[in-house]
Order: structure tokens, then sequence, then C-alpha cells
């Protein structure tokens, strides 16, 4: 995909040492790329929204009919929120190696500090706070240039189809998204909407 100013611009850190608040890189071949400071930004924005899906999970059963893509389930009772959790989990888990989803499920998924992080997986903090930009920066293009269906912008995410088909579901029945829920005391979104 191209990135345009457009859409870095507003992502961007205005006092970025390394593209000056453009979002925006030129690269040796002439093309321009994101800025880290952008594909961090799209992380946060991601990771704040599963924060806040899944606090409001505990309290909120909010269910939505919407139009299903395929011809087998012309539309389906899909749980949005559920969904976005469900897709967050499980593009972290595919997206980074073994070492780097050790480290995010701990701090991002189980809420573990610097310093539980580095004695649980004897780091120290320097190491500790490179591998967590590392881990936002690939996990932040991850969302955007996700195909078909991205998990960045929310906007877009959040007001098209569902995408939890047959073929999927398998999928994450069997996946680590399915062990991260239930760690994470979140209801599977398959189970209902199965
Ligand atoms: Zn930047």
């Amino acid at each position: 995909m191209e990135w345009t100013r457009s859409e870095t611009l507003a992502l961007a850190m205005h006092n970025c040492t390394q593209c000056h608040g453009s979002g925006l890189r030129l690269g040796k071949t002439g093309t321009f790329s994101p800025c880290n400071c952008v594909l961090r930004s799209i992380f946060r924005i991601c990771y704040g929204r599963f924060v806040n899906n899944m606090q409001k999970e505990k309290y909120v059963s909010r269910v939505s009919l919407e139009a299903h893509q395929g011809r087998s389930r012309p539309s389906t009772w899909g749980r949005k929120e559920e969904e976005y959790i469900a897709d967050f989990c499980l593009v972290s888990r595919r997206s980074l190696s073994d070492e780097e989803y050790r480290l995010f499920r701990y701090h991002f998924l189980l809420g573990a500090d610097w310093k539980l992080c580095a004695r649980k997986l004897g780091i120290d903090r320097g190491n500790f706070f490179h591998a967590i930009y590392r881990i936002e920066q690939k996990l932040g293009r991850v969302f955007r240039e996700l195909k078909p269906y991205p998990l960045f912008p929310l906007d877009e995410y959040f007001h098209g189809p569902s995408r939890i088909g047959p073929q999927s579901a398998t999928t994450l029945h069997g996946g680590e998204a399915a062990t991260a829920s239930q760690k994470l005391r979140f209801p599977s979104p398959l189970a209902r909407s199965a």
C-alpha cells in the first residue's frame, strides 16, 4: 500500500527527530515510507481500543445485525467488539516471533510492567523498551497494511461487514487467540455467533 502525507501527518509526533512531524521518511530507493512514530501511534490507538473493548465486555453485551460476506450466510448476529479483540490477538500472534510474542503477552495482554517483564524474561530495562518499540512498530504496520481488512483505521473496521465466516472461525478456535481469551476472561465471540 502507499502511505500518504495526509494520513501520516495526523499520526506523527510533531517533535519527532526522524520525520519532523510529517510522518514520512524518504528511503534509499526514493520512495516514502511511514516513520516509526506513525507506526507506534497506530499500534497505540489499536491497543487502546482493545483495552477499552475488554473492559466494556465485562459489563455490556451488545449485538448488532450486520450484512455478511458470502452466500452461505446472508447475515449474522455479530459482535464487533469481541471480533476486534479476537482479531487483535490473532494478528499479533501471527506477526510476532515467539520471543516477541512472549514479551507482548506479558506486557500488553497481562499488564506486567517493565520490572516484572525484565525479571521474567531476563532482560534489562533498556532492552525491554527497545523491544517494546520494535513490537509496536511491527504491529502498527501490520494493523494498517493487513489485507483485505486492516484493523486500522478503526472507523472502517467497526463500520465494515463482519469477517468471521465458517473458515476463520475454525482457525480462531484452535489458535492462540482462544487461549488468550481464556486467560483474559472475555467471552469467545465464536461460541455465540456460531
Ligand atoms: Zn516520525
